[in-house]
């Protein structure tokens, strides 16, 4: 039998956690053959909710659920984790200046990013979900000198699963049928949707689409806004949708993405497509073996790069006002 691979999940009695962690055990992260060990982090008053939550998954009689334990203690819970899902994170609560959020969030990801450097497995792998995902998992990283930087990701699958989704809708085709959709920049407003290298059916899709109009008007900012309209229709955030796009990014991550597709990863920048070095930015990128390589080559046109630009500049300037307030 295979050894339990240990997967952290801090804010584990969260809305995200609650969605999260019935699919972790059930095999759906990281395969139908591979136990799992889970850690749940929580801050103190949550860990009652935690436990709860454990007691529900004891009730599943998973059979690849080898262990669950519930930590108040960072230290202790990324203790020899191979993969860490960083969920919970400071919500922007009424009044809060972007200042007071950066700051609350580096309380809490630059312990996490310390304990990660301290004890967890040399194979680990950390996603980053908590808002502003792309940079606490700066803050995270940059608290990780140990830990190489490619190993700190932030989730933008579920924009490019809501990319999918819309595209296949105006397309009246299937989401298999599409592939290389991309979504580039911050996890925020100003990301951009990018439909001029995916295909539909093996054909360009801004080209089947033929809708310029549509693109701009409708597919960009409904894309962007998704989270928005779902709390309006559902009274609560896109909590499934989340933690279903969580377990993607980490399954293609593990396992690979398919000959000839992409997917869309917030990664370390290396320069490429004129991402500042070092800006943890969503990119197209193509996974094998455990490892992600940003997809070079791609030609951007003016209206992409005028849309990449602006969501790259915000990362920039969060990047700037992390490293002001000595986060990083
Ligand atoms: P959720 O589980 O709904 O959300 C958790 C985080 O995920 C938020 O930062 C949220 O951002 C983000 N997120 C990213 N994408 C989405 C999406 N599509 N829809 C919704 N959220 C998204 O929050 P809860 O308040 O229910 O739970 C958070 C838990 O985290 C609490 O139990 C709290 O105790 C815990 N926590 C744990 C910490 C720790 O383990 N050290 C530290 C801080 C909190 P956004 O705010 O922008 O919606």
């Amino acid at each position: 039998t295979r050894t339990p691979v240990t997967v952290t999940v801090t804010g584990a009695a969260g809305q995200i956690g609650y969605a999260l962690l019935f699919r972790i055990a059930s095999g759906q992260l990281l395969g139908a053959d591979v136990p799992v060990r889970l850690r749940l982090l929580e801050i103190p008053q949550a860990v009652k909710a935690a436990e709860g939550t454990a007691m529900e998954l004891d009730d599943c009689a998973f059979p690849l659920v080898s262990g669950i334990d519930i930590h108040d203690d960072a230290v202790k819970a990324f203790e020899g984790a191979n993969v860490a899902l960083l969920v919970g994170a400071r919500p922007r609560t009424k009044g809060m200046e972007r200042g007071d959020l950066l700051e609350a969030n580096g309380g809490i990801f630059k312990p996490q990013g310390e304990a990660i450097n301290a004890g967890a497995a040399d194979d680990i792998k950390v996603l980053v979900v908590g808002n502003p995902a792309n940079t606490n998992a700066l803050i995270a990283r940059s608290h990780a000198p140990d830990v190489p930087a490619e190993r700190f990701t932030a989730m933008t699958r579920l924009d490019h699963n809501r990319a999918l989704a819309q595209l296949s809708k105006k397309a009246g085709v299937s989401v298999s049928e599409i592939r290389r959709m991309t979504i580039w920049g911050n996890h925020s407003a100003t990301q951009y949707p990018d439909v001029f290298h995916a295909e539909i059916a093996g054909k360009n899709a801004a080209e089947t689409v033929n809708d310029q109009s549509w693109l701009e008007n409708d597919f960009i900012p409904t894309v962007a806004k998704r989270g928005a309209a779902i709390i309006e229709a559902r009274g609560a955030s896109s909590a499934a949708s989340a933690a279903s796009a969580a377990i993607d990014h980490v399954h293609t991550w593990v396992n690979g993405t398919a000959e000839g597709d992409w997917t869309s990863m917030a990664v370390v920048s290396d320069g490429s497509y004129g991402v500042p070095e070092g800006l943890i930015s969503s990119f197209p990128v193509t996974t094998k073996d455990g490892e992600w390589s940003i997809v070079q080559g791609l030609e951007i046109d003016a209206f992409s790069r005028t849309r990449i630009d602006a969501s790259v500049n915000e990362l920039s300037e969060e990047r700037d006002a992390v490293r002001k307030l000595g986060l990083i």
